[in-house]
């Protein structure tokens, strides 16, 4: 069983390898990402326990490298050259985020302090079409970001592409994707052949764990937190986070909740994946606007705004469903924290008394750890956010391998 390892906090003790610049690099520029205020060299130094003159000369190698940037020197008290407070740079490298969802495709630029520069969504049914012509659009997308990218200075150190299914992630296959209707696909050789991306690392990796990944980046403070991520789209997936990690399982497929039974009701229409009882054919974004008989995610808001019936019977049965499906989840996991992302967050005052009363009822531990529901705080683009910081992730862990 496989779990993404925590970024490594700066320890007191540096590093006595043959990489040890490199390892020293990763350091220093840790303790600037994680540091609640800006840091000095000399901070820097005690901190990461390497002397001023190593940290000085990482420094400079990180500020040549585009990591980090100086702020304007402090004024001090004492005599001396005035202190100068380092943070990451924020117009230096950035990370690319792709996202190939059933209606839409969304591209977005993060830099190393994790602000997005750049976000584009281009909303179009990608049902019925080739896996390599989708692909193919994607590729010219991502050549004129990264060619706007050259334009303002900027330097794209790698693309990591969400897609809603099963993937080989460092291979850049994509296993299955049910709801896009694809089997097998490289996606790794199609984007690639954009000549922009030459030479870049290029990933590929589930909507669900990538959303997760930017809940989990934006939830901050207490360090180690467990949620179960649930995002809600054409097809519904789980991102599993345990003490601050992504649990990917053992082949990286964990989280497909969209595929855990909610019934056994033949008579019902099957799931894109075969079965039958599906979460997503209850709880999936087209199941419940066909329920609601409304055609958008905003109709159906208003439609449960003026309380009508279906829309209000679509949302309870989606409620319920997901209730079920996560409860069963929690009794499997020991987390108690549920975050709704996808389609959901602008949903959850219809959703959450028939989630809680369905968690409220089968989770075992419920009396004594209820398990608490939220909306997700990054929004609908988490995933192409997500896929962005895994890149910038990926930077701030290994700085020698981008310089
Ligand atoms: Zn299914």
């Amino acid at each position: 069983v496989r779990t993404e390892p925590a970024p490594a906090r700066p320890t007191a003790a540096p590093a006595r390898q043959s990489s040890l610049r490199d390892r020293n690099l990763a350091l220093v520029l840790e303790a600037v990402a994680t540091a609640s205020e800006p840091l000095s060299r000399a901070d820097l130094a005690e901190t990461t326990g390497l002397t001023r003159a190593t940290v000085s000369t990482l420094v400079d190698v990180l500020i040549e490298g585009r990591f980090i940037s100086e702020l304007e020197p402090r004024r001090t008290r004492t005599a001396g050259r005035p202190a100068t407070d380092l943070v990451l740079s924020g117009d230096g490298l950035v990370g690319i985020g792709l996202e190939a969802n059933v209606d839409y495709l969304a591209a977005s630029v993060v830099d190393l302090a994790g602000c997005v520069h750049r976000h584009t969504v281009v909303h179009a049914d990608q049902r019925g079409r080739e896996p390599e012509a989708v692909l193919r659009e994607l590729a010219r997308l991502v050549g004129q970001i990264i060619d706007a990218c050259d334009r303002e200075g900027l330097r794209a150190v790698g693309v990591t592409l969400a897609v809603p299914g099963l993937v080989d992630g460092d291979a850049g296959l994509v296993r299955t994707a049910p709801n896009l209707g694809w089997t097998d696909v490289d996606a790794a050789a199609v984007l690639g052949s954009a000549p922009q991306l030459a030479g870049l690392p290029l990933h590929v990796d589930n909507e669900a764990n990538l959303g997760a990944l930017a809940e989990l980046d934006r939830g901050g403070g207490d360090g180690g937190p467990s949620f179960l991520y649930i995002s809600g789209e054409i097809g519904v997936g789980a991102g599993i986070v345990i003490d601050g990690s992504l649990f990917r399982g053992a082949r990286g497929w964990s989280g497909e909740i969209g595929h855990v039974a909610v019934h056994s009701d033949t008579s019902v229409a099957s799931c894109r994946c075969g079965a039958v009882g599906c979460l997503e054919t209850v709880a999936g974004q087209d199941a419940l606007l066909a329920a609601a008989g409304v055609e958008s995610v905003d109709a159906l808001i208003q439609a449960a705004t003026a309380s009508r019936r279906d829309a209000l019977r679509a949302l309870a049965a989606a409620g319920r469903a997901l209730g079920v499906a996560a409860a069963g989840a929690l009794n499997m996991l020991d987390v108690v924290d549920v975050v709704l992302g996808g389609i959901y967050p602008p949903l959850i005052a219809w959703l959450r008394s028939d989630i809680e009363r369905e968690l409220g009822a089968r989770v075992l531990s419920a009396r004594w750890a209820p398990p608490r529901l939220r909306a997700g705080s990054v929004g609908a683009e988490a995933a192409v956010l997500g896929a962005a910081h895994s890149v910038v992730r990926s930077a701030l862990a290994t700085p020698a391998a981008y310089l």
